[in-house]
């Protein structure tokens, strides 16, 4: 099978409607294996010829669509706390792996880490990267988006979008069985997850996101998870209840 490469919408020039002229990182990546005229390489989610190269493009002309590999029917939407480097790394990364399709870091009170305009613009795209290179690792075809980092109000707001969304939060009683059953058996598709920061939810917090018709809050167990631990298990079970194949 051709060899992929995933190239932004911001690299990418559009000539008509077959041909393309690439620019960027993947075009280096194209030249270091050695890749010439009339290879064909897959960009994205299309089948392309290589038809002209330079050093700092190459022009593709678009031959058919590629085959989509490791991409989940559902739509699984994490939203997730601005937690601290390392740990929003790491999940990040594992969700990708779960089959998330989307990823919102929002600023909740006891999110500890601040970040001004520039560096929170810096986060997002390392976050990226990692979403990137997660979805070339594990196998995935398409590219899981990580969002500019919203505050609180704004994430009440984005939460509407979704058709279900599970709160995760300790203080609930309310069984996450039931909720899974619902989605199971009412073929829920596209759902979103919150994990608290490290400090969790406020208790105000909590009773606005309760408040949201479409928001359910949900118990993981009597112990109090780390967000990270949390974040994954809830990935897991929600995305067993969606997919076909698990
Ligand atoms: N407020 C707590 C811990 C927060 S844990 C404290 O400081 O003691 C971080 C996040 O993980 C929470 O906001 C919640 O979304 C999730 N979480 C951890 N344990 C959980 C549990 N038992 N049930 C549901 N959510 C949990």
């Amino acid at each position: 099978m051709a060899r992929r490469f995933i190239v932004s919408d911001t690299d990418i020039k559009y000539l008509d409607e077959n041909n393309i002229i690439i620019q960027g990182k993947e075009v280096k990546h194209i030249q270091v294996l050695r890749h010439n005229i009339d290879d064909e390489i897959i960009v994205n989610n299309g089948i392309y010829k290589i038809k002209e190269m330079k050093r700092e493009s190459i022009s593709l002309e678009y031959i058919n669509k590629a085959e989509e590999l490791g991409v989940p029917n559902s739509n699984l939407t994490l939203f997730v706390a601005l937690l601290k480097n390392d740990k929003l790394d790491f999940v990040v990364q594992k969700a990708v792996e779960l089959g998330v399709k989307n990823i919102v870091p929002f600023v909740s009170n006891n999110v500890i880490v601040k970040l001004d305009d520039k560096n929170r613009q810096k986060r997002v795209e390392k976050l990226n990267k990692i979403a990137l290179e997660a979805c070339k690792q594990c196998g995935r075809t398409d590219y899981v988006e990580v969002e500019d980092i919203i505050q609180f109000a704004k994430l009440k707001d984005k939460l509407k979008e979704k058709n279900r969304v599970l709160f995760a939060y300790e203080c609930s009683k309310d069984s996450l069985k039931n909720e899974l059953k619902e989605i199971k058996e009412c073929n829920i598709l596209d759902v979103g997850i919150i994990i608290g920061a490290e400090g969790g939810f406020t208790s105000k917090e909590a009773d606005e996101l309760k408040e949201i018709e479409n928001v359910r809050c949900v118990s993981l167990g009597e112990r109090i998870l780390r967000a990270e631990t949390a974040a994954l298990s809830l990935i897991s079970v929600v995305m067993y209840e969606m997919e076909e194949e698990l």
